[in-house]
């Protein structure tokens, strides 16, 4: 009996573990969509204009994207010596979601390129995830899986998007989106250990 109520409450503390993190992927999600949408209205005529990738090409893109979310989850973990599955969860979820700002190009509708590839998105959905959830190491992972994402992407980026769609090849700073995508993801390892070590204590 009594190890069924332990069980229990592992259950129950995994899922209020998973609650937040799950909350951090629709945040995201449906900031993706958001900031997409506004894009349609807030390019200029006769800016450049997005073409959807080949479809055969997705699922290997994808799969490379979701291969180096969870490494770095992974990473972050071995770090600190404390799995975090929740950040694995994160950045994975990130870095394959990054990429939903296709949508209205893949519905066949002009888009401006990669409107959610930006500094501005970016730096608006960091904020958001750590002023909603409050959980600054899930913002850390939310900025690890983007620049992650970022790192594997080739070609052109608008890095001020929605607000401007001057394109840069950002070919020349694959080193520092890496650099920026592993800082992000230490980080996060860094403050969920610390959280829980307080948890504890
Ligand atoms: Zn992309």
């Amino acid at each position: 009996m009594a190890l069924r109520t332990s069980q229990a409450e592992v259950r129950m503390k995994n899922r209020s573990e998973l609650r937040p993190v799950l909350l951090a992927v629709v945040l995201y999600g449906s900031l993706e969509l958001l900031v997409t949408l506004i894009s349609l209205y807030t390019r200029p005529p006769g800016s450049l204009v997005g073409v959807f990738r080949s479809v055969d090409t997705i699922p290997s893109h994808l799969f490379l994207l979701a291969l180096g979310g969870v490494a770095l989850g992974l990473l972050s973990g071995l770090a600190f010596r404390r799995l975090d599955l929740g950040l694995v969860l994160l950045i994975l979820s990130v870095v394959v979601l990054t990429d939903l700002d296709h949508l209205p190009s893949a519905l066949g509708i002009d888009q401006p390129i990669r409107p959610t590839h930006s500094l501005i998105f970016i730096a608006v959905a960091f904020v958001l995830v750590a002023t909603v959830i409050r959980r600054l190491d899930l913002s850390f992972a939310v900025m690890s899986g983007f620049f992650a994402h970022l790192a594997v992407d080739t070609g052109l980026f608008p890095p001020f998007s929605p607000v401007s769609f001057n394109y840069y090849s950002l070919g020349n700073y694959q080193l520092v989106l890496i650099a920026l995508a592993l800082s992000s993801a230490l980080a996060a390892g860094y403050l969920s250990k610390r959280r829980t070590i307080t948890v504890k204590y």
